[in-house]
Protein backbone atom coordinates (compact mmCIF):
# COMPACT_ATOMS: atom_id res chain seq x y z
CA UNK A 1 0.00 0.00 0.00
CA UNK A 2 0.70 3.33 -0.28
CA UNK A 3 2.58 2.97 -3.94
CA UNK A 4 6.52 3.89 -4.42
CA UNK A 5 6.44 6.92 -5.86
CA UNK A 6 8.89 5.41 -8.97
CA UNK A 7 6.11 2.94 -9.60
CA UNK A 8 3.19 3.60 -11.85
CA UNK A 9 0.63 1.78 -12.22
CA UNK A 10 -1.84 3.92 -14.55
CA UNK A 11 -0.42 5.86 -17.60
CA UNK A 12 -2.58 7.44 -20.06
CA UNK A 13 -5.58 5.54 -18.95
CA UNK A 14 -3.88 2.10 -19.59
CA UNK A 15 -2.39 -0.23 -16.65
CA UNK A 16 0.88 -2.15 -16.85
CA UNK A 17 -1.10 -4.93 -18.51
CA UNK A 18 -2.73 -3.15 -21.01
CA UNK A 19 -6.12 -2.55 -19.52
CA UNK A 20 -8.56 0.10 -19.33
CA UNK A 21 -9.64 1.10 -15.90
CA UNK A 22 -12.67 -0.50 -15.95
CA UNK A 23 -11.75 -3.53 -17.93
CA UNK A 24 -11.81 -7.01 -16.59
CA UNK A 25 -8.67 -9.85 -17.16
CA UNK A 26 -9.55 -12.87 -19.34
CA UNK A 27 -12.42 -15.08 -17.27
CA UNK A 28 -12.80 -18.56 -18.60
CA UNK A 29 -15.17 -21.17 -16.90
CA UNK A 30 -15.26 -24.81 -16.95
CA UNK A 31 -17.46 -27.17 -15.14
CA UNK A 32 -18.34 -30.42 -14.33
CA UNK A 33 -14.56 -30.63 -14.70
CA UNK A 34 -14.30 -32.92 -11.62
CA UNK A 35 -16.72 -36.61 -12.06
CA UNK A 36 -16.35 -37.85 -8.29
CA UNK A 37 -17.88 -34.66 -7.21
CA UNK A 38 -21.81 -33.37 -7.26
CA UNK A 39 -20.60 -30.23 -8.97
CA UNK A 40 -17.55 -28.74 -9.74
CA UNK A 41 -15.72 -25.83 -12.19
CA UNK A 42 -12.23 -24.94 -12.92
CA UNK A 43 -11.72 -20.90 -13.40
CA UNK A 44 -9.01 -19.01 -15.22
CA UNK A 45 -9.25 -15.41 -13.92
CA UNK A 46 -6.38 -13.92 -15.45
CA UNK A 47 -3.26 -15.28 -13.87
CA UNK A 48 -5.33 -17.22 -11.12
CA UNK A 49 -6.02 -20.64 -11.28
CA UNK A 50 -8.55 -22.03 -9.12
CA UNK A 51 -10.63 -25.56 -8.39
CA UNK A 52 -13.67 -25.88 -6.54
CA UNK A 53 -15.32 -28.85 -5.64
CA UNK A 54 -18.88 -28.81 -4.17
CA UNK A 55 -20.35 -32.13 -2.38
CA UNK A 56 -23.47 -32.26 -0.68
CA UNK A 57 -26.17 -32.49 0.69
CA UNK A 58 -25.58 -35.25 2.46
CA UNK A 59 -24.93 -36.51 6.02
CA UNK A 60 -23.77 -33.87 8.35
CA UNK A 61 -20.72 -35.82 10.19
CA UNK A 62 -19.94 -35.05 12.85
CA UNK A 63 -23.45 -35.30 13.40
CA UNK A 64 -23.50 -33.37 16.87
CA UNK A 65 -22.38 -30.47 13.69
CA UNK A 66 -26.10 -30.59 12.17
CA UNK A 67 -28.49 -28.76 12.58
CA UNK A 68 -32.32 -29.79 12.54
CA UNK A 69 -33.39 -26.54 11.17
CA UNK A 70 -30.95 -26.24 7.80
CA UNK A 71 -27.63 -27.53 6.43
CA UNK A 72 -24.66 -27.05 7.76
CA UNK A 73 -22.50 -24.96 5.02
CA UNK A 74 -19.11 -25.48 5.11
CA UNK A 75 -16.39 -23.91 2.93
CA UNK A 76 -12.32 -24.80 2.93
CA UNK A 77 -10.42 -22.35 0.79
CA UNK A 78 -6.79 -23.36 0.57
CA UNK A 79 -3.26 -22.13 -1.50
CA UNK A 80 -1.21 -24.67 -3.06
CA UNK A 81 1.97 -24.44 -2.03
CA UNK A 82 3.16 -23.73 -5.52
CA UNK A 83 0.32 -21.48 -5.84
CA UNK A 84 2.19 -18.11 -5.92
CA UNK A 85 6.26 -17.26 -5.01
CA UNK A 86 5.50 -16.08 -1.80
CA UNK A 87 4.73 -19.46 -0.35
CA UNK A 88 7.50 -20.97 -0.57
CA UNK A 89 6.17 -24.57 -0.53
CA UNK A 90 4.65 -23.92 2.85
CA UNK A 91 1.39 -25.78 2.69
CA UNK A 92 -1.74 -26.18 5.30
CA UNK A 93 -4.19 -24.35 6.66
CA UNK A 94 -3.05 -20.16 7.39
CA UNK A 95 -4.76 -16.92 9.24
CA UNK A 96 -5.26 -16.01 5.51
CA UNK A 97 -7.11 -19.59 4.29
CA UNK A 98 -8.92 -19.35 7.63
CA UNK A 99 -10.65 -15.93 7.15
CA UNK A 100 -10.95 -16.51 3.49
CA UNK A 101 -12.87 -19.76 3.92
CA UNK A 102 -15.11 -17.99 7.03
CA UNK A 103 -16.09 -14.88 4.47
CA UNK A 104 -16.69 -17.11 1.28
CA UNK A 105 -18.88 -19.56 3.29
CA UNK A 106 -20.88 -16.64 4.76
CA UNK A 107 -21.53 -15.02 1.45
CA UNK A 108 -23.22 -17.98 0.42
CA UNK A 109 -25.21 -18.90 3.41
CA UNK A 110 -27.20 -15.65 2.34
CA UNK A 111 -28.13 -17.30 -0.73
CA UNK A 112 -27.90 -21.19 -0.86
CA UNK A 113 -32.02 -22.19 0.46
CA UNK A 114 -29.62 -24.16 3.65
CA UNK A 115 -33.34 -24.53 5.12
CA UNK A 116 -34.53 -27.51 2.69
CA UNK A 117 -31.81 -29.59 3.85
CA UNK A 118 -32.58 -30.35 7.46
CA UNK A 119 -29.10 -32.55 8.95
CA UNK A 120 -27.31 -32.12 6.20
CA UNK A 121 -24.04 -30.38 5.22
CA UNK A 122 -22.90 -29.17 2.23
CA UNK A 123 -19.58 -28.91 1.50
CA UNK A 124 -17.20 -26.31 -0.91
CA UNK A 125 -13.44 -27.10 -1.45
CA UNK A 126 -11.51 -24.08 -3.24
CA UNK A 127 -8.15 -24.75 -4.75
CA UNK A 128 -5.70 -21.66 -5.20
CA UNK A 129 -3.52 -23.31 -7.70
CA UNK A 130 -1.90 -20.38 -9.11
CA UNK A 131 -2.79 -16.76 -7.09
CA UNK A 132 -2.67 -13.84 -9.22
CA UNK A 133 -4.50 -11.06 -6.80
CA UNK A 134 -8.02 -11.71 -6.48
CA UNK A 135 -8.34 -14.74 -5.50
CA UNK A 136 -11.28 -14.60 -3.04
CA UNK A 137 -13.49 -13.06 -5.31
CA UNK A 138 -12.48 -15.79 -8.03
CA UNK A 139 -13.33 -18.77 -5.56
CA UNK A 140 -16.95 -16.97 -5.02
CA UNK A 141 -17.26 -16.73 -8.74
CA UNK A 142 -16.14 -20.19 -9.43
CA UNK A 143 -17.99 -21.61 -6.07
CA UNK A 144 -21.78 -20.60 -7.88
CA UNK A 145 -21.03 -22.48 -10.77
CA UNK A 146 -20.30 -25.23 -8.96
CA UNK A 147 -23.04 -25.34 -6.64
CA UNK A 148 -25.54 -24.64 -9.92
CA UNK A 149 -23.55 -27.77 -11.29
CA UNK A 150 -24.02 -29.92 -7.71
CA UNK A 151 -27.90 -28.33 -8.42
CA UNK A 152 -27.80 -26.80 -4.91
CA UNK A 153 -30.96 -24.40 -4.63
CA UNK A 154 -29.56 -20.87 -4.35
CA UNK A 155 -32.07 -17.99 -3.91
CA UNK A 156 -29.39 -15.90 -6.75
CA UNK A 157 -25.95 -16.49 -8.22
CA UNK A 158 -23.50 -14.75 -6.99
CA UNK A 159 -20.59 -13.07 -8.82
CA UNK A 160 -17.85 -10.96 -7.46
CA UNK A 161 -14.98 -8.78 -7.96
CA UNK A 162 -12.81 -6.27 -6.42
CA UNK A 163 -12.44 -3.01 -7.40
CA UNK A 164 -9.27 -0.54 -5.97
CA UNK A 165 -7.42 2.64 -6.50
CA UNK A 166 -4.40 2.81 -8.55
CA UNK A 167 -2.01 5.99 -8.47
CA UNK A 168 -5.68 7.72 -7.15
CA UNK A 169 -7.33 6.49 -9.81
CA UNK A 170 -10.06 4.12 -9.15
CA UNK A 171 -9.49 0.49 -11.11
CA UNK A 172 -11.43 -2.55 -11.65
CA UNK A 173 -10.05 -6.12 -10.72
CA UNK A 174 -6.86 -5.82 -9.67
CA UNK A 175 -4.29 -8.01 -10.52
CA UNK A 176 -1.50 -8.63 -7.79
CA UNK A 177 1.05 -6.07 -8.75
CA UNK A 178 -2.09 -3.72 -8.24
CA UNK A 179 -3.24 -5.07 -4.92
CA UNK A 180 0.27 -4.91 -3.46
CA UNK A 181 1.40 -1.53 -4.64
CA UNK A 182 -1.92 -0.03 -5.37
CA UNK A 183 -3.75 2.85 -2.56
CA UNK A 184 -6.93 0.35 -2.09
CA UNK A 185 -8.19 -2.69 -2.79
CA UNK A 186 -12.07 -3.59 -1.76
CA UNK A 187 -13.40 -7.16 -3.12
CA UNK A 188 -17.08 -6.98 -3.46
CA UNK A 189 -19.64 -9.86 -3.84
CA UNK A 190 -22.78 -9.42 -5.52
CA UNK A 191 -26.30 -11.30 -5.89
CA UNK A 192 -27.08 -10.84 -9.22
CA UNK A 193 -30.78 -10.57 -9.64
CA UNK A 194 -31.36 -8.26 -6.56
CA UNK A 195 -27.71 -6.73 -6.38
CA UNK A 196 -27.37 -7.07 -2.82
CA UNK A 197 -23.74 -7.23 -1.40
CA UNK A 198 -22.63 -10.57 -0.21
CA UNK A 199 -19.35 -9.57 1.29
CA UNK A 200 -17.30 -6.08 1.03
CA UNK A 201 -13.88 -5.68 2.70
CA UNK A 202 -11.63 -2.87 2.19
CA UNK A 203 -8.60 -1.16 2.86
CA UNK A 204 -7.06 1.95 2.24
CA UNK A 205 -8.41 5.34 2.07
CA UNK A 206 -11.48 6.02 0.37
CA UNK A 207 -13.85 8.46 0.29
CA UNK A 208 -18.43 7.68 -0.12
CA UNK A 209 -17.88 9.16 -3.63
CA UNK A 210 -15.20 7.01 -4.58
CA UNK A 211 -17.00 4.06 -3.32
CA UNK A 212 -20.08 4.52 -4.57
CA UNK A 213 -18.24 5.60 -8.05
CA UNK A 214 -16.27 1.79 -7.15
CA UNK A 215 -19.62 0.30 -6.79
CA UNK A 216 -21.06 0.88 -9.82
CA UNK A 217 -17.84 -0.30 -11.44
CA UNK A 218 -18.26 -3.60 -9.70
CA UNK A 219 -21.98 -4.14 -10.77
CA UNK A 220 -21.10 -3.69 -14.33
CA UNK A 221 -18.28 -6.07 -13.95
CA UNK A 222 -20.46 -8.08 -11.98
CA UNK A 223 -23.03 -8.50 -14.75
CA UNK A 224 -19.74 -9.90 -17.30
CA UNK A 225 -18.66 -12.03 -15.15
CA UNK A 226 -22.21 -13.35 -14.34
CA UNK A 227 -23.05 -13.89 -18.24
CA UNK A 228 -19.52 -15.84 -18.21
CA UNK A 229 -20.96 -17.85 -15.22
CA UNK A 230 -24.19 -19.12 -17.13
CA UNK A 231 -22.12 -19.81 -20.64
CA UNK A 232 -20.22 -22.41 -18.49
CA UNK A 233 -23.12 -24.00 -16.92
CA UNK A 234 -25.30 -23.77 -20.83
CA UNK A 235 -22.20 -24.94 -22.20
CA UNK A 236 -22.05 -27.92 -19.79
CA UNK A 237 -25.84 -29.10 -20.44
CA UNK A 238 -25.64 -28.78 -23.90
CA UNK A 239 -23.07 -31.13 -24.27
CA UNK A 240 -25.77 -33.36 -22.03
CA UNK A 241 -23.81 -32.40 -18.72
CA UNK A 242 -20.49 -35.31 -20.05
CA UNK A 243 -17.53 -33.87 -18.62
CA UNK A 244 -15.61 -31.62 -20.96
CA UNK A 245 -12.13 -30.19 -20.39
CA UNK A 246 -12.16 -27.75 -23.35
CA UNK A 247 -12.78 -24.20 -23.52
P1 LIG B 1 -6.91 -12.03 -2.83
O1 LIG B 1 -6.26 -13.20 -3.48
O2 LIG B 1 -8.37 -12.25 -2.61
O3 LIG B 1 -6.61 -10.72 -3.54
P2 LIG B 1 -5.10 -11.01 -0.75
O4 LIG B 1 -5.41 -9.57 -0.95
O5 LIG B 1 -4.89 -11.54 0.62
O6 LIG B 1 -6.29 -11.92 -1.38
O7 LIG B 1 -3.82 -11.40 -1.59
C1 LIG B 1 -3.48 -10.83 -2.80
C2 LIG B 1 -2.59 -11.77 -3.57
O8 LIG B 1 -1.34 -11.90 -2.91
C3 LIG B 1 -3.11 -13.21 -3.69
O9 LIG B 1 -4.03 -13.41 -4.73
C4 LIG B 1 -1.83 -13.95 -3.91
O10 LIG B 1 -1.41 -13.83 -5.24
C5 LIG B 1 -0.87 -13.23 -3.02
N1 LIG B 1 -0.81 -13.82 -1.68
C6 LIG B 1 -1.36 -13.32 -0.57
N2 LIG B 1 -1.12 -14.10 0.49
C7 LIG B 1 -0.39 -15.13 0.06
C8 LIG B 1 0.19 -16.28 0.66
N3 LIG B 1 0.07 -16.54 1.94
N4 LIG B 1 0.86 -17.10 -0.11
C9 LIG B 1 0.99 -16.85 -1.41
N5 LIG B 1 0.49 -15.81 -2.05
C10 LIG B 1 -0.19 -14.94 -1.34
Amino acid sequence: MGGSKNTKLVIDGKRVDGRTTDELRDIKIVTGVIPAADGSAFIEWGGNKILCGVYGPRECIPRHGASPYKATLKCRYMMSPFSSLEEHGRSGPSRRSTELSKVIREAFENVIILERFPNAQIEIYLDVLQADGGTRTASLTAATVALANAGIPMRDMVAAVAVGKADDILVLDLDKGEDNLGQSDMPVAMSMRDKKLLLIQMDGLLTREEIAEMLDMVENGCNKINTIQVDALRKHYENNGEDNFTW
